[in-house]
């Protein structure tokens, strides 16, 4: 049993999600039934869009920070008070379309996309929390400000770096997050710094049979590149981790390749950390240049900062994690557990209690809303709308997502963000400490976006990803 009681903000913040409940589910289905993916979901963004709009948002935003996808909602009442941050996604992965059945079932609209990630779930609770909040504000007078940040493309493209890039975040007091997951969990955790490079060579074709001499092979340089990656995997951090795949590797064996490219990520639990792997990545680039007589070019294109966690903050987000039911009918419990048995998991059902809080845990994978976690003190948290032994980027998480399951996360969700929310506008110690720290965290250290992808670049990755060949390009991770 929790060791503290019900906060009031809590049981206000579940009647506030009650009155909006029906915005909240016209969200999360409707999303679900138009699943496209990163730089794709622009139907999905205008439901978002729409709903804003219609409790009284203003659209101060449109394509943020160069981003296709992004925009940014805003409500103030009062013309001072403090700015919230809302942080709702939309993109789905690429094959994990399903239909809302316990087994793989292609989706009844034909569409092969699917939210395999939760991310219509995801979205609905935050765009529901701002709108609830909205109403708790009007109801009890508190000035203040709401901003609802559009991420399109968390998947791929991730917006919140294109924001962070652009300021977007740089005057908020705190910002709300939680991420679909199979149990209750929050704590202090750090998701890994990344960077994504793109590696091409250019070299001189020729006949492979007749004159090999005249050409110069790209492949071999990529080649050689991929070889010394995983020489240098012995001297590198056991927290770092390199990944790569061959994008370009020639076209035929008898003609000599002029052009290869690799497509490589470095992580590790800092940055200063992944600009070292970068930087030998780099002169690797062009040893394998020189030894091939090919010309390398070496891009970064884009990057996430590790998460900042704040403990201020998942203390109170524990505090409702505890107090929020997680109710289940035999209904959803036997779809859960047919889930389970379809993948070949233990069938528990669905989670019935909160996780331990974690502390100090290092997740090895990344995600960009640690680019937001730098700016401002960010409140995370986990719920579930899929089973335990289910994972994230499965059918089965598209399945739940569509089902009553996931609506109960999206309902849950936004009021435990609606309730951290109302106490930030109305508790300013609350606020200070948590400010507090995120300064003593960063003790000194700037943000710094590295985003260098122009639209061209962008429009290309969406293609690739859309030929199921990029479906994780940059954010795999989850928080929570
Ligand atoms: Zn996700």
């Amino acid at each position: 049993m929790p060791r503290t009681s019900e906060r009031e903000s809590l049981k206000q913040a579940r009647t506030a999600v009650t009155s909006v409940e029906r915005v909240i589910l016209k969200i999360s289905r409707e999303v679900w039934n138009q699943p496209a993916i990163g730089l794709q979901e622009r139907e999905a963004m205008e439901v978002h869009i729409r709903e804003l709009e219609t409790a009284g948002f203003t659209i101060v935003s449109r394509h943020s920070g160069g981003h296709p996808t992004a925009f940014v909602a805003e409500w103030s009442q009062g013309s001072a008070g403090p700015k919230l941050g809302f942080l709702p996604e939309y993109d789905a992965l690429p094959g994990l379309g399903n239909a809302a059945e316990p087994l793989i079932k292609p989706a009844e609209n034909g569409r092969t996309d699917g939210h395999g990630c939760g991310h219509n779930c995801l979205g609905a609770g935050c765009t529901g929390a701002a709108i609830a909040l909205q109403a708790m504000m009007r109801q009890r007078k508190v000035v203040g400000t709401l901003r609802v940040y559009g991420c399109g493309a968390e998947e791929n493209v991730g917006a919140k770096i294109f924001l962070a890039k652009a300021g977007w975040f740089d005057d908020l007091d705190a910002a709300l997050a939680w991420h679909p997951a199979a149990v209750p969990v929050t704590g202090t955790f750090v998701t890994n710094a990344n960077h994504f490079m793109r590696v091409s060579w250019q070299g001189r074709t020729a006949h492979a049979g007749m004159d090999p001499w005249s050409g110069r092979s790209a492949l071999d340089a990529a080649e050689l590149f991929a070889h010394g990656v995983n020489l240098m995997r012995e001297h590198i951090e056991p927290t770092a981790r390199l990944h790569y795949i061959y994008e370009i590797a020639g076209v035929a064996p008898n003609v000599v390749p002029d052009e290869a490219r690799i497509w490589i990520q470095a992580r590790d639990i800092t940055t200063p950390r992944v600009n070292a792997l970068t930087d030998w990545l780099s002169e690797l680039a062009q040893g394998a240049a020189l030894g091939t007589q090919t010309k390398a070019t070496f891009q970064v294109e884009l990057g996430m900062a590790e998460f900042i966690p704040n403990e201020t903050l998942a203390e109170r987000v524990f505090e409702h994690l505890q107090h929020t039911p997680l109710a289940w009918t035999a209904e959803e419990q036997a779809f859960a557990r047919a889930c389970q048995k379809a993948i070949g998991a233990k069938e528990v059902g669905l989670a019935t209690q909160v996780a331990p809080k974690i502390k100090d845990a290092t997740l090895g994978a990344s995600t960009d809303v640690a680019d937001v976690s730098w700016n401002t003190p960010v409140a995370v948290f986990g719920w579930p709308t899929y089973p335990p032994g289910v994972n994230l980027h499965t059918w089965a998480v598209t399945a739940c997502g569509g089902t009553s399951i996931g609506d109960k996360g999206s309902l849950a969700a936004a009021a435990i963000l609606a309730a951290v929310g109302y106490e930030l506008l109305t508790e300013p110690e609350l606020r200070t400490e948590a400010n507090a720290e995120l300064k003593r965290r960063l003790d000194g250290r700037k943000y710094q976006a590295v985003q260098n992808m122009d639209l061209g670049e962008l429009e290309e990755v969406s293609t690739r990803c859309q030929k199921g060949m990029g479906d994780e390009y940059v954010s795999d991770a989850t928080v929570g």
